[in-house]
């Protein structure tokens, strides 16, 4: 007898596709807005599926007007209607209900998000929520859709993907930044002779950290199954309270033998175009969405600040331009007679030879000066880990990062040292403990061939994509010093 049961749900998305007018439907979701005259209702009701809501027409001779009086935003409902073409203007179809029911309600006493503009930073306090509105719902399905896309170019191009291990006893990057894992009581701890903690009674008799970086590991099955990649998650316990670092966060790493530092950036560049295409192919009215967005955001800018060009059409302007590439030493002769440098307009000046690019110059680099992505190759090797590849002037490493407009270094990657007594070599310089990486130098031992790979950080690229400012906007729940809410 009841209509509502045996009737499927159809997602809005399908709905707003549709043109079966004169149907009955069922549809479920949450309602964004109530407007009403005297004899109707119009509701407009989103559920997720698409950015755009659907229009549901209430007559108040079929449907109860106290019921839908008690409808606010926020309010769960199903409803059963005729789908109808739609006379307005916008959106082609609606619904005209014929049963409703409240399946959750929101006290519009209550209810933190009013149909109206609220701050990121409101809307970061109540993540729990966020998910609700059309910018985080917008933001979601990219990301979504994003990590699809990485596993579709990978798996096409017939790379693998490996899961390397979150728990970890090896410290791949240099010490100092990793969160430690452990069952040892704190209160508590075993000491050993020498005053040291004894990790002999910890959960896996050593210590342990959270990963930093699976790179290491899937560099053991690179060389064996060639063509690999890690998407997993990574943690950093560096204190940086910026706008681009998390310290939970996804990283993509292909490592791939046979590959040398231009196999390499192809790789990447390919990789970050493919992407780019996938979401103007796939998220269109997510993206007209965040651009209108952002270009109403700009506009209260001051000019300076301004990026000058629509989302969409960075978007485009990156997949139509070749990366430049350039060594380190070209890039800081140009950061060195640069005029902001001259001016002693950075923050940090370029002075030394061998000195680390901050943010401030990659985006000088990118934005100012070539006004495309750059690859910046061949850095000094000594701000660079112990894996890279020396070159022949023993000074240099086949590294390369790649710099993107308002983000700065989104890709960190290089070519291997393939070779084992250069390896070696580098890690006593750099105090890597040779005995607890036996396993990672095995593999220069037996079978060593030359090989590279990359890391992208997921949300660095999200924050690309999107046009996002602060990379906290970009992951569900974003873990940053001091913040592990929700
Ligand atoms: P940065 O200099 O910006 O701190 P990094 O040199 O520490 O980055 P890598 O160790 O090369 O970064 O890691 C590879 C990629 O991972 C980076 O290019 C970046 O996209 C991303 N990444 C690194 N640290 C973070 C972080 N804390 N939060 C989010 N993404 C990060
Ligand atoms: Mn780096």
């Amino acid at each position: 007898m009841n209509k509502m049961d045996d009737l499927k749900r159809t997602k809005i998305i399908d709905l707003l596709d549709s043109n079966e007018f004169g149907k009955i439907k069922k549809v479920m979701g949450w309602v964004r807005t109530r407007r009403g005259s005297k004899n109707v209702a119009f509701i407009a009701m989103n559920d997720g599926s698409t950015i755009k809501n659907i229009q549901i027409v209430v007559d108040f001779e079929i449907i109860d007007e106290e019921l839908i009086q008690r409808i606010h935003s926020g309010a769960a409902i199903e409803v059963i209607g005729e789908l109808i073409e739609s006379p307005g203007s916008g959106q082609k179809v609606e619904v005209k209900a014929n049963i409703l029911n409240i399946l959750g309600e929101a006290d519009p006493d209550e209810y933190p998000l009013q149909p109206k503009k609220h701050s990121l930073e409101f809307l970061r306090e109540k993540a729990h929520l966020r998910f609700r509105t059309n910018t985080f719902s917008a933001i979601f399905r990219i990301r979504h859709a994003m990590i699809f896309a990485v596993h579709k170019f990978f798996n096409d191009r017939g790379f693998f993907n490996i899961h390397t291990p979150i728990i970890t006893a090896s410290d791949a990057e240099g010490a100092g930044e990793m969160f430690r894992v452990t069952t040892l009581e704190m209160k508590n701890l075993p000491f050993n002779e020498d005053g040291d903690i004894d990790y002999k009674q910890d959960f896996f008799a050593k210590e342990t950290n959270l990963t930093v970086s699976g790179q290491l590991e899937a560099e053991l099955a690179a060389l064996a199954l060639s063509e690999v990649y890690t998407f997993g998650p990574t943690f950093r316990a560096e204190n940086s309270n910026t706008s681009r670092h998390l310290a939970e966060f996804w990283m993509i790493e292909p490592e791939a033998a046979f590959y040398d530092i231009n196999d390499n950036m192809d790789l990447a560049e390919d990789m970050l175009k493919y992407m780019t295409k996938y979401a103007l192919d796939n998220c269109v009215d997510d993206l007209e969405f965040l651009s209108k967005r952002l270009s109403d955001e700009e506009k209260n800018k001051k000019q300076e600040d301004r990026s000058g060009m629509e989302l969409i059409e960075k978007l485009n302007f990156v997949l139509e331009n070749d990366f430049e590439r350039i060594t380190y030493t070209e890039a800081f002769d140009i950061l060195r007679n640069s005029k902001p440098n001259k001016k002693k307009r950075f923050q940090y000046l370029i002075k030394e030879w061998g000195a680390d690019f901050q943010s401030e110059h990659e985006r000088y680099l990118v934005e100012k000066h070539f006004k495309k992505p750059v690859i910046v190759t061949d850095y000094p090797k000594v701000i660079k880990a112990f894996y890279m590849k020396l070159n022949d002037d023993d000074n240099t490493v086949r590294a390369m990062d790649i710099l993107f407009p308002q983000i700065g270094e989104i890709v960190g990657g290089s070519q291997r040292e393939e070779n084992y007594d250069k390896l070696v070599k580098r890690m006593n310089e750099m105090n890597v403990p040779e005995k607890e990486m036996w396993w990672y130098l095995e593999t220069r031992k037996f079978g060593s061939v030359p090989h590279s790979g990359f890391g992208l950080g997921f949300e660095r690229f999200i924050q690309f994509i999107t046009g996002m400012g602060n990379i906290r906007d970009v992951i569900p729940f974003p873990r940053t010093p001091q913040n592990a809410e929700f």
